[in-house]
């Protein structure tokens, strides 16, 4: 291995590094899986990807891709050693071209970065997951992430019009154009949407935009239980309404969210759902007024927020995943059984399901996030020094996962497969479109060098 490291020093001068200390920070992301990198490699422009893919190829070198590192599967965990090709200093925007309402960014532009340039324009790039503020372009498309707002506006691959993409033995090729439409041929840019730096090294994207809302509102609505609150949702949407986000935060997860901001003034009981609308002052006031009424029979409360008090619980939503400890400082929060999606209707019987996995294991578990997509994150907290609550942690990981699949559901709604939840791949998509999957990494990455170890590929 160490022998291509000239040649890669050749390719990339000073922005390559075999020291330990690097190779350490660069062993995993915020999940449990972590691996050893021979290299780290900080590539400035496509042809230096493209060079060190067609090294790396012929010398039969593993590459592993990272944006910012903030996943939640070890999609970016070196797990079979080799180089991590670190896109975080491909930042530059490139184009913003607001007649054609799109934009074309290299892979390492933070996510939040972009929309700060976009707002002078009046427009932005709408999937915002909770990690906004650090996560890379590149890693939300390798991972197709959504967040708080694409119940209505949709996940990335609705916003991707064409990618540059470096492919194993440093072909570039683009998967689309700047067109709004386009019939042209198989749909390879969804194919790379979703495909966790398997298939290929992205290093450039061409991002529709879309304009910013005039106004939003947030409506609180308070309920005895969870599931309830989910039957909420579901008469919400059955009505014909389309909040701009609709975030679930049970009564464990508002107790996190008035730490993460002690001026909150929330002191309702009961389980929450957060709906927000967003369009005109006009139309908002009407959606607003018609949630707050089709949630009454179900409810037992609820009001409309705007203004500061709506930036700071939005503010505060964002913290509450990584804050949990806060309630306990001896217990820590994993990821594991994090992020599964069921069809909407099934959603009052999957928190039923949690609530009793947790509860028959004693682990304290917090359940919020994107109810209106179907997708409920999670978060099981346990003393990591504890190898007895470990192995609780994980049995009850797998029965939640197990249950979103039993319901017709997902095992992962937005944050990816990677290795932490490769097991269930097969299981979910049924062995035939696994394997149809095998063919396209083959075909795509003969010598298995794109991420390895990764959605179940060696
Ligand atoms: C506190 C917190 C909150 C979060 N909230 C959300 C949320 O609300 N919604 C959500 O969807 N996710 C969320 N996540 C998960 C995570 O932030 C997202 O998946 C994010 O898009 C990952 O981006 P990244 O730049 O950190 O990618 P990384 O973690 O570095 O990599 C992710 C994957 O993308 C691949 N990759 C990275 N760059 C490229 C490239 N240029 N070409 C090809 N492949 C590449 C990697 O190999 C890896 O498989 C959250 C994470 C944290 C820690």
């Amino acid at each position: 291995m160490m022998d291509i490291l000239k040649e890669l020093v050749e390719i990339a001068g000073e922005r390559v590094s075999a020291s330990p200390s690097e190779r350490y920070c660069y062993r995993g992301d915020a999940s449990q899986v972590f691996g050893h990198p021979e290299f780290v490699i900080r590539p400035e422009s496509t042809n230096q990807v493209s060079r060190i893919l067609r090294l790396c190829n012929e010398n039969l070198v593993p590459v592993t891709a990272r944006g910012a590192g903030t996943g939640l599967s070890g999609g970016c965990s070196p797990v079979k050693g080799g180089v991590v090709l670190d896109t975080s200093g491909m930042n530059r925007i490139v184009e913003i071209d607001i007649e054609n309402q799109q934009v074309i960014v290299e892979p390492g532009v933070i996510a939040e970065d972009l929309n700060l340039h976009l707002h002078p324009y009046g427009f932005f790039f709408p999937p915002d997951p909770g990690s906004m503020a650090m996560c890379t372009i590149g890693g939300m498309i390798a991972n197709n992430s959504s967040g708080m707002r694409c119940v209505k506006y949709g996940t990335v691959r609705e916003y991707i019009l064409d990618l540059e993409v470096a492919l194993a033995d440093g072909r570039v090729i683009h998967t689309g154009k700047k067109v709004l439409k386009s019939s042209a041929g198989y749909d390879l840019t969804r194919l790379f949407v979703g495909s966790e730096g398997t298939l290929g090294i992205i290093t450039k994207a061409a991002l529709k935009l879309a304009p910013l809302p005039k106004t939003r509102k947030l409506i609180l609505s308070f309920f005895e239980q969870a599931d309830i609150a989910s039957q909420a949702v579901i008469k919400v949407f059955s009505e014909g309404i389309t909040p701009s986000a609709c975030e679930i935060l049970d009564k464990t997860t508002l107790s996190v969210l008035k730490l993460c901001d002690s001026h909150l003034a929330i002191d309702e009981e009961g389980d929450m759902i957060l709906f927000e609308v967003d369009g005109t002052e006009t139309s908002t006031d009407e959606a607003a007024r018609q949630i707050v009424e089709i949630c009454k029979p179900l409810a037992l409360s609820s009001r409309i927020v705007s203004g500061s008090e709506m930036k700071g619980i939005w503010a505060a939503r964002r913290l509450v995943g990584a804050s949990i400890s806060r309630l306990d400082p001896q217990k820590t929060r994993v990821y594991m059984g994090e992020d599964v999606g069921v069809p909407l209707k099934e959603m009052p019987t999957l928190i039923r399901r949690v609530q009793q996995i947790a509860g028959k294991l004693n682990i304290p578990a917090m359940k919020y996030g994107h109810i209106g997509d179907g997708n409920l994150h999670v978060a099981l907290f346990i003393d990591v020094s504890d190898e007895l609550e470990w192995e609780k942690l994980r049995y009850a990981a797998d029965k939640i996962h197990r249950a979103a699949l039993d319901l017709g559901g997902t095992v992962s709604s937005e944050h990816g497969i990677g290795l932490a939840r490769a097991k269930y791949l097969p299981e979910q998509l049924g062995a035939d479109a696994f394997s149809v999957m095998h063919s396209i990494k083959i075909a795509l990455d003969p010598k298995g060098i794109l991420n390895p170890g990764k959605m179940g590929f060696d």
